[in-house]
């Protein structure tokens, strides 16, 4: 029979005045939802394998009085499917517009081809509320589904701000740890913000996977919450508990063996035998006291929270329906795991549901980095040290510069760092950089140390500024180079050059200039783990006594977020917040250059070319301006030079007369006039005879 347009717009209107009926989502989703054929247990949808699932269903349910619920969960037991009956269930039996806040608009995209439309075609409630968006004259797209009573709308977590006059009764928030941080506050707080008209009658419900402790807002959102956590009882004597990890044991070498144990008794049970009357199947309508008095699993509160907020938690992925997670394959994920941070957080975050502690944030601030500063001179290089480089960052009004000594295993020294301010596209400001990188840098064994190659930030306004200072660099035989950040996640740490011809105008770039391209992400995560070192030795990072207090907060600086590159790769992203963080750039061009430096080489034979040079311990005595000022430099002569060097230096530059030191690295300096000290042609920097790739 066909359907007059006519009747269609009465029985819509009829549907959308009807007052809310009574009905518990988890019904809902047993009477109308049809699994498709490619799930993992396709079919009528039913709660006997998952029944946790169901406290969640009936707390979000339109007539329950809770008002937000929130689940902190591992992957893959369930989230999804209850995200769309929640949706379904809301549509169809409720009137009120549905807000669904993804992290991303192409999460919304893929959310609505390979879950929703399945769920709308299979489901015949929602097929008569809601019409197809390709049905001519339906008036629904992709992201915005009418139906009688309201309208859904799938927005990305950026725009959520703009949602300003929407009133909506029911919001799901999917994933909400991998949200973008908005100007105008949290994703979270302004979408709520949309539901105050309907006051208790508003469901709103998040669910996602934890990432950092403190940093996660499904953590933060649980914590708001009563933090119901999903209890087992005990096979042999009924003490009811969450499955917990650490109480989870195997023989060494026989992940087959895993037993839990239970924390009241004792008893090592398999996972079958905890499994078996605990998921019983529950008669309809049964709830979470009577689960529990008639032994089977059950959600217990385990805090007050605040009023209205209900909360799920510790339900990790040992509590899975029998099949799903079998318990040595766990085993095998943990053991696999042991050693690499990356590995050990995916586990707690994906696998327990739990945020991690994230060490390195959390046992290592700016302060505790600054009390390792050890007492050694700016512009000075302890033993150890054999190459030097420096990264430069470019910003409006200056240039952030560190220098770092790099050894053997790539220890490294800090040697200065600080800022030139200046305008960059002032002359004056590109030639006090050219001087502090000229100046010399005094080591230990008494000899004088140069830097040996620069990265210089191409990015932001100033990239022709900095390729012609470059390319007028290289023309004297210097080794500095211009970089810029690499737009992906793995893009390598530093790419081959890329000839750049043309100014983003389009106007040539006289004589050309080189770029390479600085794999950021990378070499944070190196350098990030390298700061926990804190013993001497491969790897590890010194500071001088001279580097501020501003200098440690800029390391320190950025947070790592979940993010997409370009491709469409989810990775947690280093990110920068509102503090500067310049120095941290710094150091990462700096090992960029000190790339530059190694690359083609054979490391083995730079170092010991260097410690020709720099091995003898002479100690910082000779900062005392009664001793000579230098040392004969034999070993320089003897640094094998495996390709014709370029013509002699052109560099006419003197050295810097102290006076000529406006800047803030003047004093520093000046404090060591043994490097000022009038130099003869033979202690000439040897600089060229060192790295010799170029
Ligand atoms: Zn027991």
């Amino acid at each position: 029979m066909k359907i007059r347009p006519i009747d269609r717009v009465r029985r819509a209107m009829a549907e959308g005045l009807r007052p809310d009926r009574e009905v518990w989502v988890d019904e809902w989703a047993e009477s109308n939802r049809v699994l498709p054929p490619d799930t993992p247990e396709p079919g009528p949808f039913r709660f006997a394998r998952t029944p946790y699932l169901i406290d969640i269903h009936r707390t979000m349910s339109p007539g329950s009085p809770w008002r937000e619920g929130w689940w902190m969960k591992p992957h893959q037991v369930g989230g999804s499917v209850t995200g769309e009956n929640l949706i379904g269930a809301w549509v169809c039996t409720a009137a009120g517009s549905v807000l669904t806040v993804f992290p991303t608009l192409d999460d919304a995209k893929q959310w609505e081809l390979t879950r929703f439309e399945p769920m709308r075609a299979s489901t015949r409630a929602l097929r008569r509320r809601i019409r197809p968006a390709d049905e001519k004259g339906s008036d629904n797209t992709k992201l915005r589904k009418r139906f009688p009573g309201g309208v859904m709308r799938l927005v990305g977590s950026n725009r959520v701000g703009a949602l300003k006059s929407s009133t909506i009764r029911y919001i799901k928030f999917e994933e909400p740890d991998e949200y973008q941080v908005l100007e105008q506050g949290s994703v979270v707080g302004l979408a709520k913000a949309r539901t105050a008209n309907f006051g208790r009658k508003a469901k709103i419900y998040g669910d996602g996977t934890p990432t950092f402790d403190g940093r996660s807002e499904i953590q933060r959102q649980v914590l708001r919450g009563d933090q119901r956590k999903w209890h087992l009882h005990c096979p042999d004597c009924h003490h009811a508990q969450p499955l917990v990890w650490e109480q989870l044991k195997w023989v060494d070498g026989g992940p087959d063996s895993a037993r839990h144990a239970c924390s009241a008794c004792g008893t090592l049970n398999d996972e079958a035998t905890w499994k078996a009357s605990n998921y019983a199947p529950r008669p309809p309508g049964m709830d979470e006291a009577e689960a529990r008095q008639t032994g089977r699993a059950y959600w217990q509160a385990t805090a007050t929270g605040e009023p209205g907020v209900a909360s799920w938690c510790g339900l990790e992925a040992l509590a899975a329906p029998m099949g799903w997670r079998p318990w040595p394959s766990l085993v095998v994920d943990w053991l696999a795991a042991q050693g690499d941070e990356d590995k050990l957080r995916i586990f707690y975050n994906n696998l327990r549901g739990l945020p991690y502690q994230d060490k390195v944030r959390n046992d290592l601030g700016a302060e505790q980095l600054q009390q390792r500063a050890e007492s050694y001179e700016l512009m000075t290089c302890p033993q150890g040290g054999l190459i030097c480089t420096a990264g430069v960052d470019t910003q409006d009004n200056r240039l952030a510069v560190v220098i770092r000594a790099w050894g053997r295993g790539e220890e490294s020294w800090g040697v200065w760092h600080g800022e030139i301010y200046g305008n960059p596209s002032a002359p004056e400001t590109w030639a006090k950089l050219k001087e502090l990188l000229e100046a010399p840098i005094q080591h230990a064994s008494g000899q004088v140390m140069r830097v040996d190659a620069v990265a210089i930030d191409a990015g932001g306004h100033h990239g022709e500024d900095v390729y012609a200072f470059c390319r007028d660099a290289q023309v004297r035989g210097k080794h500095w180079f211009a970089i810029r950040g690499a737009k992906s996640y793995d893009a390598p740490k530093l790419s081959r050059p890329k000839k750049i011809e043309f100014t983003w105008r389009g106007n040539p770039v006289p004589g050309g200039a080189e770029l390479r391209h600085v794999g950021t992400q990378a070499i944070k995560n190196l350098i990030d783990g390298r700061l926990k070192l804190t013993q001497p030795g491969g790897g590890a990072y010194h500071f001088p006594l001279g580097f501020q207090a501003d200098y440690y907060k800029q390391l320190r600086s950025e947070r790592r977020e979940w993010r997409r590159d370009m491709q469409g790769h989810k990775a947690l992203w280093w990110v920068k917040g509102k503090e500067r963080n310049e120095a941290w750039d710094c150091e990462v061009y700096g090992y960029a250059a000190y790339l530059y430096a190694m690359a083609g080489q054979h490391a083995e034979t730079v170092f010991r070319n260097r410690e020709k040079l720099f091995g003898q311990v002479r100690q910082m005595e000779l900062l005392d301006e009664n001793l000579p000022a230098r040392i004969p430099e034999p070993a320089a002569a003897r640094v094998p030079h495996p390709e014709p060097q370029p013509e002699p230096d052109p560099d006419p530059d003197p050295e810097p007369a102290p006076q000529r030191l406006e800047l803030s690295f003047a004093s520093l300096i000046q404090a060591h006039p043994a490097a000022h000290a009038p130099r003869s042609p033979p202690t000439r920097p040897t600089r060229r005879g060192f790295v010799q790739r170029w």
